[in-house]
């Protein structure tokens, strides 16, 4: 029996927490090198996170590639000539501006440090005392040499307290008093000792210390090819995927001899060396992307444009992941990219905030035009109705693997109240509600007892024979209320029990889940129960297949 949801209690940090301690539980995601004390952006999936990974590939790529005819895969290698990168221009400008304390010496990209102020552990208290007004000499002092000192130790009020406090009252009353600031400015006044050439600091996040000018940090690793290690044999671990489908553009048009418009789709790592990795795997330093470059004739990017941000948002739906979820954010003309003539971000409503999850830019024909410029080979597309030779538009789905494996996570994440129906104890079911399409197993198979060869013969045989057809797991051990909620934790849509009305027969006439009568007294009938519900009803072992086969396609 369901009492209800837990909403409240999964809003937010509390949520994302009960998200990655569960993944770490159940074998979903790890950190990497976790026994070293683990690498800073980057992660490994385990035995479940590796299916939900696969399936979500999987079904991208078959939207992609099978379902429609206009667009052919493609599998680029990590590693390309350096000239690529310079043609691209990420040598020159793929790059974040970064701040650097001068104290502790941590990096923070430019546009981030406030968020982070935000969620530091020293931030609140003063919020608070600003928001109530209590900001008189004696509570701050009391902060600086308490709180202050431990979270936020390089703080211009926490390290010279009397010189900041007596150079704050008189700023502050020259400026026109307290109620004149912002409470970033009273931050700011707090992290400034006393008043610099360049006015006010904006304090590091995570000792109070004070930032540096922003520089420009360039997100690529670089790595050197061969045993020499100079200017000749730099390259770089991609950025992106997308590259390596523009300069093979014309060996797959010439293999294909496909007609614009057309696509190239590829699934791959992508690498980024991120100033601040953070929110689990949301901003990783090695990931993986999907996209798909799609070329089309001059002077239709535009249409094409809205043509995918509707497929895509369509795509997320047909993965669980509801409309009403997804912001689709025009990208205003000054934060696009400098190639872009237009883009919308798709944005999950993450439990940390709403952020990306996929981009989609017209980029004009900037990338095959660098490409046929640099390497002085022609990049051009004959038309055969018109005659001419052009350079096409591109339109770019690019989505990231990870963060949507992320979102199915907190889209699928649920808890509720129930009442144990065997010991009729409240409970907390922890259930992760993901499509059958995406959930890394389909069905789990259960004899109703262990000790019971021949229920154990039968559950064996079934389990063996879904087995070519779909992932699914065999329980044997623990109650089985038990073996259902473990399975319910990770997922599971179906559970399908062999109980002694399977062997002996059904007790009573009743309604399978194919629709279809299932007379008292017939045999090799199995309990169907399903995960969201929790309600169990029988089908006919001979049904049971295709049934699931069409549940899970
Ligand atoms: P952001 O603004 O979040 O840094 P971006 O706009 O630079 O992302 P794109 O270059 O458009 O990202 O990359 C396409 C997709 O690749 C993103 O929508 C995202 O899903 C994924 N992606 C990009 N950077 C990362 C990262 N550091 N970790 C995980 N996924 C990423």
């Amino acid at each position: 029996m369901i009492y209800g949801s837990m909403a409240d209690s999964n809003a937010g940090a509390g949520k994302m927490e009960k998200i990655v301690a569960l993944c770490k539980r159940r074998g979903f995601i790890f950190q990497s090198s976790e026994i070293y004390g683990g690498l800073n952006g980057a992660w490994d999936y385990g035995p479940l996170g590796v299916e939900l990974k696969r399936n979500l590939k999987d079904y991208w790529w078959r939207s992609m590639t099978q379902l429609r005819d206009d667009i052919v895969g493609f599998d680029g290698s990590i590693l390309m000539n350096r000239a690529v990168w310079q043609a691209s221009g990420h040598e020159a400008t793929f790059s974040d501006p970064m701040v650097a304390c001068k104290q502790c010496r941590k990096l923070f990209r430019a546009d981030q440090v406030w968020p982070a102020i935000e969620q530091s552990d020293w931030y609140d208290a003063l919020a608070e005392m600003f928001a109530l007004g209590q900001l008189d000499t004696l509570n701050l002092k009391k902060w600086a040499e308490t709180k202050g000192r431990r979270d936020a130790p390089n703080l211009a009020l926490v390290r010279n307290l009397p010189v900041t406090l007596s150079w704050l009252s008189e700023k502050v009353q020259a400026d026109g008093g307290l109620s004149k600031l912002s409470v970033k400015e009273f931050i700011q006044y707090l992290a400034t000792e006393q008043f610099a050439q360049t006015g006010l600091i904006t304090p590091c996040p995570h000792c109070g210390g004070e930032l540096s000018e922003p520089r420009a940090f360039n997100l690529m690793f670089k790595t050197y090819i061969g045993a020499t290690q100079d200017e000749s044999s730099i390259t770089y671990l991609r950025p992106e995927t997308a590259q390596a489908m523009f300069v093979q553009f014309k060996n797959v048009l010439d293999t294909t001899q496909k007609k614009l418009p057309f696509g190239i789709a590829q699934i791959g790592k992508a690498f980024r060396n991120e100033i601040n990795p953070r929110n689990f795997t949301f901003r990783s330093r090695e990931f993986e992307q999907m996209e798909v470059e799609f070329f089309v004739k001059p002077g239709t990017g535009p249409e094409w444009l809205e043509k995918w941000r509707e497929e895509r948002l369509s795509w997320y739906e047909s993965i669980g992941i509801p409309r009403a979820k997804i912001h689709v954010l025009t990208v205003p003309d000054k934060d696009r990219a400098f190639y872009s003539q237009g883009t919308y971000d798709l944005e999950y409503e993450f439990p940390f905030g709403v952020q990306e999850l996929e981009g989609i830019a017209h980029r004009g024909n900037y990338d095959l035009k660098q490409h046929a410029e640099h390497s002085k080979k022609p990049l051009e597309y004959f038309d055969e109705e018109t005659k001419q030779k052009y350079l096409p538009e591109v339109v770019e789905p690019s989505a990231g693997v990870d963060r949507t494996v992320l979102a199915l996570l907190c889209e699928a994440f649920d808890e509720e109240t129930i009442k144990d129906d065997e010991s009729g104890k409240e409970e907390v079911r922890t259930v992760l509600r993901f499509s059958p399409r995406m959930a890394p197993i389909k069905a789990a198979v259960f004899p109703l007892l262990k000790n019971k060869p021949e229920l154990v013969a039968k559950a064996r045989e079934i389990y063996g024979a879904l087995q070519p057809l779909m992932k699914v797991a065999y329980a044997d051990t623990a109650a089985i209320g038990r073996r259902y909620r473990r399975f319910d934790e990770i997922g599971t849509p179906f559970g399908i029990t062999v109980d002694f009305e399977t062997l002996e027969g059904a007790k009573e006439a009743c309604t399978s889940a194919t629709g279809a009568p299932i007379a008292a007294g017939e045999k090799d009938t199995v309990t169907l129960r399903h995960r969201d519900s929790m309600k169990q009803e029988r089908i006919a072992i001979g049904d049971l297949f295709s049934w699931l086969l069409m549940k899970v396609a």
